[in-house]
């Protein structure tokens, strides 16, 4: 009787011991996010929902390149249970590298417009960038403006300054041109674009839009929250907005976004907070605190975006920007943007 008992509490100690080595993350009531975006941006978002849900997020912030290849590597031993990043074009690869895992939920469909997430339901826009043209105040009139393409047109030459093409968010834009115009009409465009160029092209958006006030360059190509920023610090930077291709495609957008991991320890926990994401609070919060737009339309945006007034945004599934990456790389290869 009394060696039967041994077994037993044995048999019992064992288990115990085994499931804790099996599962030593998922034990924990947390999330783990791993994250693009900058700390700042984020820690406010992950603050509320703990203060509503008391559930921790631990994050860990690196570039994107090197999250997924992370994720790939540790499979199904990853603690993370969310991808945050920036660029449809990364959450794409992430798609393709098989480390995000297809969520349906109601909740988020409703939120986020449809040409906002993947198709397969893998990653999620959550706050929306526009990228378009900006221009001297001092020495370009809006009516001069139209579109992007016409920014390779002659009456710009040396006037023209552009990031660099290393950059996944012009990968993106050209991604999108060539979805709409095809390869040999957008390939002209860039090529116009490199003639044009009055300087070297920029390490970052916030250089470019420094140029143009510093009179380097009249005309550019950036975010718009870089110019928001400049703005809100000094509201004279002589420096405009202007939203392009309104009678075309209408203004290039992308999005910051999340998906579940494949391999999520705590799934229910990282569903709840993906889909309070896109709700109107946290809509609202991560927005403002980039100066971006909501991804959810009926979310008000900041007082300083909003000056800019309404526009006309492309319709294209920014999916569309990963699936022609390598296209738009190869072009801006040829025609010599670097
Ligand atoms: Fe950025």
């Amino acid at each position: 009787m009394r060696i039967r008992w041994i077994r037993w509490i044995r048999w019992i100690i064992a288990a115990a011991l085994l499931s804790s080595l099996v599962m030593p993350v998922a034990a924990r009531d947390e999330v783990v996010v791993y994250s693009e975006r900058k700390e700042h941006l984020i820690r406010p978002v992950f603050e509320a929902w703990t203060a509503e849900t008391g559930i921790p997020v631990r994050y860990i912030t690196d570039n994107a390149g090197a999250l997924i290849e992370r994720l790939a590597a540790e499979g199904n031993r990853t603690p993370a249970d969310l991808l945050l990043t920036v660029d449809a074009g990364n959450l794409w690869h992430a798609g393709e590298r098989g480390v995000l895992a297809p969520v349906e939920s109601v909740t988020l469909n409703e939120n986020i417009p449809v040409h906002l997430r993947d198709p397969d339901g893998r990653w999620f826009g959550l706050s929306l960038r526009a990228r378009t043209i900006v221009y001297s105040t001092e020495r370009v009139a809006p009516n001069e403006l139209s579109s992007y393409e016409a920014l390779a047109e002659t009456r710009w030459q040396g006037r023209l300054c552009l990031r660099t093409s290393k950059k996944v968010y012009n990968q993106s834009l050209v991604a999108g041109m060539i979805a709409h115009d095809g390869v040999p009409a957008t390939e002209q465009v860039v090529s116009g674009w490199v003639n044009n160029l009055a300087a070297g092209v920029f390490s970052s958006d916030t250089l470019l839009l420094k140029a143009i006030a510093a009179g380097q360059c009249d005309v550019g190509i950036v975010n718009t929250y870089y110019l928001a920023r400049l703005l809100r610090d000094d509201p004279d930077f002589a420096v405009g907005l202007f939203w392009a291709d309104q009678s075309g495609n209408g203004t290039h957008v992308n999005v910051s976004g999340a998906g579940l991991t494949a391999n999520a320890p705590h799934r229910d926990h990282a569903l709840a907070l993906l889909e309070w994401l896109s709700g109107d609070e946290a809509q609202k919060l991560m927005a403002e605190l980039n100066l971006e737009f909501p991804a959810k339309a009926s979310v008000p945006v900041d007082p300083l975006v909003k000056a800019w007034g309404p526009f006309k945004s492309d319709p294209l599934n920014v999916a569309e920007y990963g699936r022609l990456q390598a296209e738009a790389v190869m072009l801006m290869d040829r025609v010599g943007y670097h």
